[in-house]
């Protein structure tokens, strides 16, 4: 069996701060977010990298983006530290098939935003309250073995309105105790690439230990692997019919390969 080829990217910025929030965030992510996903999401058809924003090639050098079937993507405070040009071959992979995890503040981050096309802008609220999520979508491969419904202790409130185009397709969505809702599970697909959005994972609270979000998760990834690997670029060729044509071309005398021409 062929594994998928995953890569779990994180800025790691939050799990080493100096103080008591990092102190707090390091008793459940003592090596950071990816490598706490990396372990709990293990399993014999994955092969799991994590990396992170402190590495060379911001942990995405060539060699490894080129082999990823999957790319998960956390990030909340340094969005604009990642470069362009990582955002461009990210994009470039994405369109050609390789699946992408955008997980919770990983809504503003460039990738998400420029694979949309809007603001991705929501409200938000951090007053440790409750969030029940519920599936929408119980025929979605991403809700294999999900309660239909659970809840997530203490979270940060994600609420509606949110502003992504309206192709996502819902799969979860969640309410909070002060009364907001939120579309906490969302596909897109953008040319041959499948990208899921899923809110769930504030770093203040130990949310990937939690086996329903981390089943997600795992759901999402199996799912957006790519079917028939990552295309090559597609050219637009004039190709011969696969079948006779018979009917008479009016313009036959005419040369009409200049209309297709540059100019
Ligand atoms: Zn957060």
């Amino acid at each position: 069996m062929k594994k998928i080829n995953v890569t779990i990217w994180n800025e790691y910025v939050h799990e080493q701060e100096t103080g008591a929030v990092g102190d707090w965030i390091r008793t459940f992510y003592p090596r950071g977010i990816h490598n706490a996903l990396a372990e709990n999401l293990k399993a014999d058809d994955l092969e799991i990298t994590p990396v992170s924003l402190d590495m060379p090639s911001q942990g995405v050098p060539d060699e490894v983006l080129n082999n990823t079937d999957v790319l998960v993507w956390w990030g909340h405070c340094a969005h604009a530290k990642v470069a362009d040009e990582l955002v461009a071959k990210i994009h470039y992979r994405v369109l050609h098939g390789m699946g992408l995890i955008v997980l919770h503040s990983g809504h503003l981050s460039k990738i998400f935003c420029k694979l949309m096309g809007t603001q991705c802008r929501l409200r938000w609220r951090e007053v440790g309250e409750k969030e029940r999520v519920w599936t929408v979508d119980t025929s979605h491969p991403i809700t294999f073995g999900v309660p239909e419904t659970f809840v997530i202790p203490h979270t940060e409130m994600y609420g509606e309105p949110f502003n992504i185009p309206d192709d996502g397709k819902i799969v979860f969505m969640s309410w909070y105790e002060g009364g907001n809702v939120f579309r906490s599970g969302v596909t897109f697909q953008r040319d041959a690439g499948k990208i899921f959005y899923f809110s769930p994972g504030h770093e203040a609270y130990p949310i990937y230990h939690d086996e329903n979000v981390v089943k997600v998760i795992g759901n999402a990834i199996r799912w957006a692997a790519p079917v028939n690997g990552v295309l090559a670029d597609r050219v637009t060729f004039q190709g011969d019919a696969p079948e006779k044509v018979y009917s008479e071309n009016p313009l036959k005398d005419i040369n009409t390969a200049e209309l297709h021409q540059s100019k």
